[in-house]
């Protein structure tokens, strides 16, 4: 296959389609080649790598271990500094051997000809026309020449309507999910903005509390995201849209050394990417100040409430001293949009558009989805059975319920001479990062993981998902079978249901109607026992309309006119009952 097929965005549920028909290389796409962007940047061979690399320097963070604070670089204060001066719209020179680490690992894809099938709704008055191409909207000469290294030759729906809603300076409430490319439907209209205007006041108020030997930053853009892997997803993605580019992006959270964590910071930080619970902690330490941080995103925001962290939130945007909204741009992604995430956007978005893409992905009939009945006393046994007819070199996600039970699965396997690892919420930062980094070079193809551990994270390649405990919720299962479909290739999920799996079957049952896929006599008979039994319950609206949620503004006429009645309303709304897809429909 062509380069020009590896950077191919294929969203998870048409992986895997005919490549023939297609057409790499799209005409109106000046950016095919990772040549075509090197030349567009003008001949800067030879020149010294030595700024380039500033932005960057704190390189090799999984290549070297823990956290790369501080390594590699040797850069003064003098050549930081100097480096924040000048034009922000110009591209550095180019550092080969910075190229060559962020951007040799591109994902690999087939085109196909649906693409564009997959449904988006904006909502929102004045709502900014979307692009069909990169080209169609101006993000400047960094922005089109990194894209074009990733070799992203055209922007998914996200992208599509998000980059010209941020672009327009609007504000956005977004339901897309990991594997949507999200990250970089906020990531390139931000830094194109930070690009073509410059740092402003934060690069004056950085240098003069410089002088009084103070090292406090002012991010000029700021991603909260619920946890430490979904940071550093962010960070990458962020690290390679700022090459060549005076933007040093940078990454806190919790659960790793705070030294280093802030000796990186006092290099220059221009976009931070942060866990709430840390990020407060730098703030109450003096050395991060909010107070020119024109760009904010929440990323998975249902997923950080969930996690308990509304008052980091809550102290970070309106207890500090970041700007009023409306007068930053802010933006929200969230998978569900339960009534809590509608206040938050409430309280922190100005008139926002909101855009609902379509379900990307995981019922999709590429992934082919079988369940089988297997009691707990023969679940191990059943899985060295599946283990032993995956090819050798497949990766494999095991998804088990319990921190206990991804322990005691990985010893037994371990035990059993396959190569695994495994993360979940009680393993250090160290050993999940370093269990990841096995995971996705193949060295342990086999990773056991509870699902709040995996939640968000962009693991690709994954050949096999086995729910070796099936979750009690249908969204939780869409999540964790399209980890499957991530490159072009057919995703295989078995899940292994026993009586325990009853609370399941009905939406089980549909969600392998609605994907064409083979359904178990006895899973039928079950979930029509199951209705039976529990007459209130129809068919599950989960998945109605095809969209993750909906506007509630569009759904209930009377919201704004009070009718959720303050941040006291959130008591009432249950935040259980919406978290499925379709949450975002306003009960009232
Ligand atoms: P995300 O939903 O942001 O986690 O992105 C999922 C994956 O898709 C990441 O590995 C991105 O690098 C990749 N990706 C995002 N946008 C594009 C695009 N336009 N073309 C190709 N790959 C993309």
């Amino acid at each position: 296959l062509s380069v020009c097929v590896a950077g191919r965005y294929i969203p998870p549920h048409l992986r895997n389609k005919d490549v023939s028909k297609n057409g790499f290389y799209s005409k109106s796409c000046g950016w095919n080649t990772a040549k075509d962007a090197y030349s567009s940047f003008g001949n800067n061979r030879g020149k010294s790598a030595f700024f380039n690399d500033r932005g960057n320097a704190n390189r090799g963070r999984f290549e070297h271990g823990g956290f790369g604070g501080g390594g590699g670089g040797g850069n003064s204060r003098w050549v930081e500094e100097s480096r924040d001066d000048g034009d922000w719209s110009k591209p550095t020179p180019r550092n080969e051997r910075l190229e060559h680490e962020l951007f040799s690992g591109s994902n690999t894809g087939i085109n196909f000809e649906k693409y564009d099938d997959i449904p988006v709704e904006a909502t929102g008055q004045n709502c900014p026309h979307h692009i069909e191409s990169f080209q169609d909207v101006d993000m400047g000469e960094i922005v089109m020449g990194n894209i074009a290294l990733s070799r992203y030759t055209r922007p998914t729906p996200v992208q599509k309507y998000a980059i010209p809603i941020v672009k327009s300076k609007r504000d956005l409430m977004a339901c897309a999910q990991t594997g949507s490319g999200k990250t970089a439907a906020f990531l390139l209209p931000i830094l194109s903005q930070i690009y073509a205007d410059g740092p402003g006041e934060a690069l004056n108020a950085a240098k003069e509390n410089g002088k009084f030997g103070r090292r406090k930053q002012y991010p000029i853009s700021l991603v909260l995201a619920p946890t430490r892997e979904l940071a550093l997803q962010i960070y990458d993605e962020a690290r390679k849209f700022s090459y060549r580019s005076r933007v040093r992006p940078c990454v806190v959270y919790g659960g790793a050394d705070i030294g280093q964590q802030i000796r990186d910071l006092e290099r220059g930080c221009h976009l931070l990417v942060a866990t709430p619970g840390r990020l407060v902690d730098m703030m109450e330490r003096g050395k991060i100040g909010l107070d020119y941080c024109n760009y904010l995103v929440l990323d998975e925001a249902d997923r950080m409430l969930d996690m308990g962290f509304e008052p980091q939130i809550r102290r970070i945007v309106e207890q500090d001293t970041m700007p009023h909204k409306g007068i930053r741009q802010t933006m929200m992604f969230s998978a569900t949009f339960p009534k809590e995430i509608q206040i938050l956007a409430r309280d922190f978005l100005e008139e926002y558009i909101f855009l609902a893409v379509g379900r990307v992905g995981s019922t999709s009939e590429n992934i082919t989805q079988k369940v089988v009945w297997v009691e707990e006393s023969d679940k191990r046994s059943f899985l060295l059975d599946l283990l032993s007819a995956t090819g050798k070199d497949s990766l494999t996600l095991v998804f088990v319920e319990t921190k206990k039970g991804a322990d005691a699965l990985e010893d037994f396997l371990y035990r059993e001479g396959y190569a695994c690892t495994s993360i979940h919420g009680d393993r250090s930062q160290r050993d999940r990062e370093e269990a990841l980094n096995q995971f996705r070079s193949g060295k342990c193809p086999i990773l056991v993981a509870t699902a709040v551990a995996a939640r968000g994270l962009d693991i690709s390649n994954v050949k096999h998902v086995i729910n070796f405990d099936l979750p009690s919720d249908i969204e939780e299962y869409v999540h964790r079978i399209g980890r499957t479909g991530r490159v072009g290739n057919l995703g295989l999920a078995t899940s292994f249901f026993n009586d325990k799996n009853g609370n399941i079957t009905k939406d089980l049952l549909d969600i392998l109607v609605e994907a064409k896929q083979e359904v178990p006599s006895w899973l039928e008979s079950l979930a029509y026992e199951h209705q039976h039994k529990s007459s209130n319950r129809g068919r599950s609206k989960r998945f109605s309309g095809g969209f993750g949620a909906r506007d509630y503004r569009q759904t209930a006429a009377g919201v704004n006119a009070g009718g959720f009645g303050g941040r006291g309303g959130r008591n009432q709304a249950g935040h259980g009952g919406t978290r499925g897809f379709g949450g975002g429909e306003d009960p009232v």
